[in-house]
């Protein structure tokens, strides 16, 4: 690789984390508008990027031992290569390595010198993950280096791949960590934790610990990387960890001493509900309803974290919720992570409430203009009582009357700084808004108060009676004609299907890409059905006008990707196919079958798996199939971690964090704690430096 050192001037002492990307060779305003979408703003940034993986290139693999499915190294030379024209155009190249094997390489995307220069007796190396093609096995754009001409061979050893965004491949990525890595050897960061929870633990100094792992050495070995137990790891999740402990803990001291409106009610519009619902609550139900109402009585804020499985009935306890603050003449807001959970909870709240007289409207990035002048209006004045929304519902400019209550649901998207962004919208004269935070994310209780130590927990602990239980199993790929006719049948009884296509590589553009040629494909072979899709690039008004169909029953089979994975509730849908669940953790894959099993029909998810699956992969899909608990697959998964597999890129709660699993990395939780209380009772001084160089400066402790 290239390496390339970026301008500094000598003695320039700048800390990493002041130095922007944009200071970078190579980053202009569109690749910095990119970073920023990863979350990345500085050097400092860019360092904690870590891989999710490594490609392992030490060793080029004979063509005749290819396997699908598996990602190689091969050396080999060309045998033929041309244009083949057909529905696609494309340049094909067969390479043969003088064994058994042969190998043929596919690009769609080519330039004329690179049709001149990949002729017969080329030798190439080429990394990419092998397929089955119609005639044989087959890469698909792989990575390829000409030998010998001048090039230099791919990278040898353990190859780094990055979570990436649309416009910013494997080698942007590359490149940018290279001169990060490089500025890194000149200024080594500021050490935020005391030298006394250090030395004993024994880990790497924060600058080795990001050499290492994002640039392993030749002896390094992939297992102990992809495991996260390689101590260059444990050094940088602990910190993090530590970082988050001393903020909530600082967070709850600071609300010992806050107020917010009591907001007891009379009860009337709660009983009202009750009486309109198709169903009583169940005591899981009756429990945790009591326990907010409790709180929201009294004159300082709730801070609650409203725990349930998928499908444990949270959006009535969030309504009888709202009502409570709606009946004691305050608003209240609601706020999903998406625009399509945003707008079902509009459809199902907004429907209750809607009988009672209540006015409920949402409020979304897609509201512009005169529209959203007129929403934010009806906000500030008092008419709306009950807001829905998505992160718009942050922005300064939203004004409320009197809220009283900030309901936000699935939050392991939103960081704890944008929670208290929307509290402090609340109550006036320096009163703080009430706060229930809803997640199905299925942690164990005692992981759970460490985790969201500035909280109280409510726990649904049972699913509402009558569920059916949802029917899994692993099929594989090679009877996927048996699966389209599943489909079939099931419409034709009147049921509706989901087909997801999960995530390929790290791209979303590809993933998009495939949703679009699955749907096209089913609707082709499934002729008479009405075939709906949905995915990241289809935004705002075109793809809730899809799911609004879905919903209303209009389309019998949604090809989606996962976006689709919280909260959408149709209950007819009772058929779920999930393409290579292999490459989801178990967690995601449990909220995505979540999505059946939600009405009175027997429900059925299959998991459609790309052969051969390794060992540990088949033992995973098995936890699937034998369990419809949360809880149980979050702890049997967690068992299985050590196994050397790579688990999908979003972890249980991972999000909050950018290196730390709570849940995997549990171990270290208790050190963590004692370090979080040394930070805030000895070591003041580091405690700022700290959670800014993990949470950002977005939080405002002086505020809290
Ligand atoms: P989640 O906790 O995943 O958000 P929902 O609130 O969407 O779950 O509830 C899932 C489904 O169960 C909805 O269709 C809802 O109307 C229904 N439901 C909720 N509570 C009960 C109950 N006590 N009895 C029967 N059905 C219920
Ligand atoms: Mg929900």
């Amino acid at each position: 690789m290239i390496q390339t050192v970026p301008d500094h001037k000598p003695g320039d002492t700048e800390a990493l984390d002041q130095i922007p990307v944009e200071r970078l060779h190579r980053v202009g305003p569109r690749v910095a508008e990119r970073l920023t979408r990863l979350g990345i703003h500085s050097v400092q940034d860019l360092l904690l990027h870590l891989p999710t993986r490594y490609q392992d290139r030490s060793r080029a693999v004979p063509l005749a031992e290819l396997r699908v499915g598996q990602e190689a190294l091969v050396e080999a030379e060309i045998g033929e290569a041309g244009i083949a024209l057909g529905r696609r155009r494309s340049l094909k190249v067969w390479l043969t390595d003088g064994g058994l094997g042969a190998l043929m390489l596919r690009f769609f995307h080519f330039g004329s010198q690179q049709v001149s220069a990949l002729r017969p007796g080329v030798r190439l190396s080429c990394y990419g993950e092998v397929r089955q093609g119609p005639r044989g096995l087959e890469m698909v754009h792989p990575e390829y280096r000409i030998q010998g001409a001048g090039q230099e061979g791919l990278e040898p050893g353990l190859t780094p791949v990055y979570p990436a965004t649309e416009g910013l491949n494997q080698a942007s990525l590359r490149g940018l960590t290279e001169q990060a890595l490089a500025l890194l050897e000149t200024r080594a960061p500021a050490e935020c934790l005391p030298a006394s929870v250090l030395d004993p633990l024994g880990l790497p100094t924060l600058s080795e610990a990001l050499r290492y792992l994002h640039r392993p050495p030749p002896e390094a070995t992939l297992e102990a990387l992809v495991e996260r137990r390689h101590p260059s790891f444990q050094r940088l999740a602990f910190e993090e960890l530590v970082a988050h402990q001393a903020s909530l803990r600082q967070l709850r001291e600071t609300q010992g001493t806050q107020v917010a409106p009591p907001l007891a009610g009379d009860g009337a519009l709660r009983a009202r509900l009750r009486a309109r619902l198709p169903f009583s609550l169940t005591p899981a139900q009756e429990r945790v309803v009591g326990e907010i109402a409790a709180d929201l009585a009294l004159p300082r804020p709730m801070h609650r974290l409203l725990q349930g499985d998928v499908g444990a009935g949270k959006t009535v306890v969030a309504a009888l919720a709202a009502l409570q603050a709606i009946e004691c003449g305050h608003q209240a807001v609601l706020m999903a992570p998406t625009e399509l959970l945003a707008e079902q909870h509009l459809r199902t709240l907004g429907g209750w409430l809607d009988e009672l007289g209540i006015t409920t409207l949402w409020l979304t990035g897609r509201h512009k203009g005169r529209e959203r002048a007129e929403l934010l209006a009806r906000i500030a004045s008092g008419e709306a009582r009950l807001v829905v929304g998505t992160h718009a519902l942050f922005q300064d400019e939203v004004r409320f009357a009197e809220l009283g209550l900030v309901i936000i649901d699935e939050q392991h998207r939103f960081g704890v700084h944008q929670r208290m962004r929307l509290r402090e919208k609340g109550g006036g004269e320096g009163a703080l808004a009430h706060q229930l935070i809803m997640t199905a994310t299925p942690i164990p209780r005692s992981l759970a108060m460490t985790m969201y130590a500035d909280l109280d927990l409510s726990v649904i602990d049972a699913l509402p009676p009558g569920r059916q239980a949802i029917t899994t199993v692993a099929v594989p790929d090679a009877r996927r004609d048996e699966v389209i006719e599943r489909v079939r049948e099931a419409c034709a009884q009147g049921r509706q299907a989901y087909w997801v296509c999960t995530l390929i590589e790290e791209s979303e553009v590809l993933e998009c890409q495939a949703a679009e040629e699955t749907a096209r494909q089913l609707a082709e072979r499934l002729s008479g059905l009405r075939v709906g899709l949905v995915h990241g690039r289809i935004r705002g008004a075109e793809r809730e006008a899809v799911m609004a169909a879905f919903a209303a029953g209009e389309l019998d089979l949604l090809v989606a990707t996962t976006v689709i994975e919280v909260g959408v509730d149709v209950p007819n849908a009772s058929l779920m196919i999930i393409e290579n669940p292999e490459r989801l953790g178990l967690a995601q894959l449990h909220q995505l079958r979540g999505r059946v099993g939600r009405g009175a029909v027997e429900s059925h998810c299959l998991l459609l798996y790309r052969a051969p699956l390794s060992a540990v992969a088949r033992e995973r899909l098995g936890i699937l199939r034998a369990t419809n608990s949360g809880f149980e697959i979050a702890e049997r998964d967690l068992a299985l971690r050590g196994a050397g597999e790579v688990l999908g890129t979003r972890q249980t709660g991972a999000v909050q964090f950018r290196i730390a699993d709570p849940l995997r990395d549990q171990q270290l939780l208790p050190a963590a704690q004692q370090a979080a209380d040394q930070v805030l009772s000895a070591h003041r001084g580091l405690f700022e430096p700290l959670v800014r160089r993990w949470l950002g400066d977005r939080v405002d402790y002086g505020r809290a």
